[in-house]
């Protein structure tokens, strides 16, 4: 999640958040599983906002099992329970709870998968690209703070950010390899030699719903059009064009995922997240020219 994502359709109905306007008392209790059940929404985002209220015991039991199963099969929200549980426990310590009982001992998050970055120079600007020893996870167009962002997409992700310094080799060889085989064909890609990449991809850490659309988008020819709503149907969620518009504005690999081939159902462009400048200069070296807009 990030700070920019609004919550999805729906979701605000759930969770009372601090300052919001207390619900009228005879005001029906909205159950997060069933908000996160609605076609329009992706569970995900549901799960990650009724954090604070799963910390401050305000969900039920039903609520918290739904929980225990979601994060038993998303990585993605099981990390991000982790750092909230980790950060409760961090804050119990710094403010003791008086006499309710001793502070749980500190536990030790697992170690992270590290993801080795460098810039790559694009005619859209510096890119930087990110790989584990074997995939590519994460491509950041450098507009605005590209290295922090990076890092907290990373983090998010579950990886541990290590910037690859220019011909340092050790350990990293074998991630290396993966960032020149990217490298290469960005290269081909922008130079108009080459309209298919052929890389391993990494979309681990990344909510199901997240991992689906990217999915579906990663097979949207080059030089090809497709919309939101195609693109919710191929994944069998037709009512979810608004959530797919929002996973795709963050998807982690854009170019070589191609988010930008995903417009509006009306011809529009749409959003996208690296800025819609950047979304019309691929479209143009793909030959692809949206009517009644200029880029
Ligand atoms: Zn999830």
């Amino acid at each position: 999640m990030t700070p920019s994502d609004g919550p999805t359709a729906g979701t605000a109905a759930a969770i009372q958040r601090p300052g919001a306007e207390p619900e009228a008392a005879d005001a029906p209790h909205v159950s997060i599983i069933m908000v996160a059940n609605r076609p329009d929404v992706d569970p995900c985002d549901v799960l990650c906002d009724a954090l604070p209220a799963l910390s401050c015991g305000d969900l039920s039991l039903s609520e918290r099992a739904w929980i225990d199963r979601h994060t038993a099969t998303c990585r993605y929200c099981a990390n991000e329970l982790e750092c909230y549980d980790h950060l409760c426990q961090t804050l119990d310590q710094v403010y003791p709870a008086g006499d309710i009982g001793p502070c749980p001992a500190p536990r030790f998050l697992p170690t992270k998968p590290a993801a080795w970055y460098v810039v790559v120079e694009s005619p859209v600007g510096p890119l930087f690209v990110a790989t584990t020893d074997d995939a590519l996870v994460e491509i950041e167009f450098s507009k605005g703070r590209g290295e922090d962002e990076l890092r907290r997409h990373l983090l998010e992700r579950g990886f541990a950010p290590r910037p690859l310094a220019e011909g340092q080799d050790g350990p990293n060889d074998s991630s290396r390899r993966v960032i020149d085989r990217v490298r290469s064909q960005l290269r081909e890609y922008f130079g108009g030699q080459r309209d298919n990449f052929d890389l391993p991809l990494d979309l681990s850490g990344l909510p199901p719903f997240t991992r689906d659309v990217l999915e579906a988008t990663v097979n949207v020819p080059f030089g090809r059009l497709d919309t939101y709503r195609g693109i919710a149907t191929r994944i069998g969620k037709p009512a979810a064009t608004r959530a797919v518009g929002n996973a795709l504005n963050r998807n982690p690999i854009p170019v070589v995922v191609p988010c930008h081939r995903i417009i509006r159902s009306d011809g529009t462009a749409g959003g996208y997240g690296g800025g819609l400048d950047i979304k019309f200069r691929l479209l143009a070296l793909e030959g692809v020219t949206l009517a009644g807009l200029s880029g």
